[in-house]
């Protein structure tokens, strides 16, 4: 059986506090005096049901983590931590997402938060071997005009190369706040050339989803899953090209779908959707990159060509350069031939 850790692909739905290591979170709290819910702690993932109480809880230990995390050198280790782990996975190339706010007031605002983390990155990214490319997140319980501020913040920076931002997201509770009210903010991030990767369709269903792609022109949706509920709605997803960051271990924990074997995974292929399969938080879930493509391998039957079209999407999907997909493609194709 060939080794999913040594098939090249790329990570493109990764939130920075979600990726730390539990190992991180404990020591972070420790020297910075935080008691943590020992849900944090202990070895199981998180399982809440798909309702407001579950995201509640979700969101609560999310808090919980985030305020361990004070400083410049708590957000470079992040990064580094993030870029090992991945590379350790097999991914050539990390878009990792950030809501510079959290950490603006340990750092001097979002300007130097957001510099921070892109400095990390390019450092992180030439120790580990692998591209790690930034996405600028703004969140739904925030007032739209600061998804703005974030968004012209995240202009300056735009770029493919290492430690640039490669697109602009909005995270957070699909059911709080007006999508449509998000439009102008994405506006401005799309002319200065930066990705569309907001979230959607995984709290709610096809008819948000269509809300996303009329108001916020993805050009990749986080999550998406709940397209395979209408038809026609997935077969516009698919026929726009807008590649879905498919988190199965993540929809399990959040009640999206009862077992991973519900996962619609399957149906989002057949229907000709692209599909980058991430690992979202997995502080909380317990499930990193390489457990995913194992969901798809050994509970929904994926054989080892198709798991290989897998990374290949996941490498079209990202925004690395045109010579770095070249290498990570060629790399696929090597890794079917051993
Ligand atoms: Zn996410």
């Amino acid at each position: 059986m060939r080794d999913l850790e040594k098939l090249p692909k790329a990570h493109l739905h990764l939130h920075f506090t979600g990726s730390m290591r539990v190992s991180t979170l404990a020591d972070l709290a420790t020297r910075h005096g935080v008691r943590l819910p020992s849900q944090l702690l202990d070895d199981d993932p998180l399982h809440v049901p798909a309702d407001e109480r579950g995201w509640f809880r979700f969101q609560r230990l999310y808090d919980a983590a985030r305020a361990c995390v004070r400083g410049e050198a708590d957000m470079r280790r992040i990064v580094a931590e993030a870029a090992l782990d991945d590379a350790a996975e097999g991914s050539g190339r990390l878009e990792i997402q950030v809501d510079p706010t959290s950490y603006a007031p340990f750092v001097g605002g979002i300007t130097p938060a957001l510099e921070i983390v892109l400095d990390a990155a390019r450092e992180a990214g030439a120790a580990a071997g692998i591209e790690v490319g930034v996405i600028v997140a703004a969140s739904r319980m925030r007032h739209p005009l600061e998804a703005r501020t974030l968004a012209r913040l995240a202009a300056l920076h735009a770029g493919d190369g290492p430690g640039q931002v490669v697109g602009f997201g909005l995270s957070n509770d699909e059911r709080r706040g007006d999508t449509a009210e998000f439009a102008g903010a994405f506006a401005i991030a799309r002319r200065a050339g930066l990705a569309s990767v907001p979230h959607g369709g995984e709290l709610l269903g096809p008819a948000h989803v269509e809300a996303v792609v009329d108001n916020l022109t993805p050009d990749r949706l986080g999550h998406g899953v709940r397209s395979a509920e209408d038809p026609r709605v997935l077969d516009r997803v698919a026929a726009a090209g807008i590649a879905l960051e498919v988190c199965p271990a993540s929809n399990v924990s959040l009640g999206v779908y009862g077992s991973p074997d519900e996962v619609p995974l399957r149906a989002l292929v057949d229907a000709g959707a692209q599909v980058a399969l991430g690992a979202d938080d997995p502080l909380l879930f317990r499930s990193r990159l390489v457990a995913q493509y194992a969901i798809a391998r050994d509970v929904l039957g994926f054989t080892d060509p198709e798991i290989a079209d897998l990374a290949r999407s996941s490498i079209r999907a990202s925004r690395a350069s045109d010579g770095s997909k070249a290498r990570l493609l060629t790399g696929v194709d090597a890794w079917l031939a051993s």
